[in-house]
């Protein structure tokens, strides 16, 4: 028997990310680099599992979607196209006492008054002058601030630029990963055979010079998104839009996310080409905060795209002949989010009860990722009972060797077998296989379930059936 002892907290999935090899922070030997996370052996299993669960919904089991992996660095022309030359920018302010620097809007929003990002140096300082009373700093609680500034959040770089000053005319790494489906939307129109309404989704890295950086992997300045570019008949935005927010939806509890910890936020304050926006909110261990932006953007980007690049993106109907600027309906999600939002979702602390219903002992708290298998890093731990049993070790390696071919197994022989289930518990993985002296008679090893905790023993010969059973796609 087992009973949950304890909510999650981000300090908890924090150390269990370092401590299991899940995540650690970049340059930890240097002292770090701030805002940067690196993805360690587990970690990097759970990501690559979210990514390939939202491409097969995206692409594969989608007719109308097709992919796209495009560069990080592109022409500066088209940030200056897409607004992010001029508008990508947060307002920023100092702590005149620590120095600290601080994202207005957050500020504001930490005290419950709304400051829109988008909004400009002089609407903000004036929302900022009439509640800077009530706002303190974060990190010594004082209440003095330079004025807000905007600051762009666009990252430069010199890249193929000799000149010596490459300040003048900067390239830039991806603010986002949709600009280079848009540039590549007319390729992929003209080659891969789609017809109006369709897709382009992709996935990549993106960065972001972000003021505050806080809250682990929920915000940092190196990070990957997954986006998808929906291309529409003008006028059939709306319908569209709202197939996606269903979908869209559907992917988080299709993830084990429970309905209860996500939330629909609407854009109040649209930017003058959206026709609709909603976040997807979840309920991080700091509360609702972005998960996934899906929005209706209009013609606002191909458009932008044909003016500056002088090409004509106009979609011709094959059966109609009519000639239009299509639509885009987007999603857009960070790996990192839903990364953490799923690890919040999974952590649990579970004490351990005898059959009489006694705590066995108040110190066995057993933590275990209940993660669903699909994401699970490990799927499958083969253990030999004894490690000083070469005739144990030989039987569980044949077994480990049979059932990596398709599943990621792990197989352990280190320490006592309560010890290597918790450590299974601790990193998500779904069973433990553990090979006997009876192994070697019945050829049966003991299937150990990482839910209930339950045993039981199944044939070598039946294992694989079992796993293609139980851990689906
Ligand atoms: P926020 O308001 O939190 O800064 P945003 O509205 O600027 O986010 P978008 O530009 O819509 O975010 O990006 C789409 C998605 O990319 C977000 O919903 C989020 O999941 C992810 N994302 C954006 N910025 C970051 C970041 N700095 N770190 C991690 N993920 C991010």
């Amino acid at each position: 028997m087992k009973k949950s002892v304890a909510d999650n907290s981000l300090e908890k999935i924090v150390s269990l990310c370092k401590r299991r090899g899940f995540v650690f922070q970049s340059s930890e030997i240097y002292d770090g680099f701030p805002a940067v996370y690196d993805f360690g052996p587990y970690g990097v299993e759970l990501a690559n599992n979210i990514k390939k669960h939202w491409w097969r919904s995206m692409t594969q089991l989608r007719d109308d979607v097709v992919g796209l992996d495009s560069g990080i660095f592109m022409s500066p022309k088209i940030w200056e196209a897409s607004g992010h030359v001029k508008g990508f920018s947060d307002p920023l302010t100092e702590c005149k006492k620590c120095h600290t620097r601080l994202r207005v809007d957050t500020l504001l929003e930490d005290i419950g008054i709304f400051a829109d990002e988008k909004m400009t140096e002089e609407e903000i300082n004036k929302i900022f002058d009439e509640n800077k009373a009530k706002v303190k700093c974060p990190n010594c609680g004082e209440n003095n601030f330079t004025e807000a500034k905007k600051f762009n959040l666009l990252v430069q770089s010199n890249l193929g630029n000799f000149t010596g000053d490459w300040t003048k005319e900067p390239t830039y790494l991806r603010g986002e990963t949709c600009q280079g489906i848009y540039v590549n939307y007319k390729n992929v129109l003209d080659s891969a055979r789609v017809k109006i309404p369709f897709g382009i989704a992709q996935i990549g890295k993106a960065f972001r010079n972000e003021i505050t950086a806080r809250q682990f992997i929920f915000r940092t300045r190196e990070f990957e998104q997954m986006e998808m570019q929906y291309f529409v008949k003008p006028g059939e935005d709306m319908k569209y839009y709202e197939e996606w927010r269903a979908a869209r939806w559907n992917f988080y509890l299709d993830l084990g996310i429970s309905e209860k910890n996500l939330k629909w936020h609407k854009h109040e304050n649209l930017v003058f080409y959206a026709k609709e926006a909603y976040d997807i909110e979840y309920n991080f261990p700091f509360g609702f905060k972005e998960l996934e932006g899906v929005h209706a953007r209009g013609d606002y980007d191909l458009t932008q795209h044909s003016k500056f690049s002088g090409k004509d993106l106009n979609y011709l109907d094959p059966q109609t002949n009519e000639k239009y600027t299509p639509h885009v309906v987007e999603t857009s999600v960070g790996v990192g989010r839903t990364f953490l939002a799923v690890l919040t979702e999974a952590y649990c602390e579970e004490e351990i009860f005898d059959e009489k219903g006694k705590s066995k002992d108040p110190q066995d708290i057993r933590t275990v990722l209940k993660l669903p298998f699909n994401l699970a890093p490990i799927k499958i731990a083969v253990f030999p009972l004894l490690k000083n049993k070469p005739e144990l070790v030989a039987k569980a390696r044949e077994v480990y060797n049979q059932l990596k071919i398709n599943w990621r197994c792990e197989f352990d022989d280190n320490g006592n077998i309560g010890k290597r289930y918790r450590r299974q518990d601790e990193i998500g993985t779904p069973y433990c296989v553990t090979i006997d002296f009876d192994t070697l008679e019945n050829s049966e090893v003991t299937v150990r379930d990482r839910n209930t905790m339950e045993q039981s023993r199944i044939k070598i010969s039946d294992l694989e059936k079992f796993m293609t059973e139980k851990i689906k796609l």
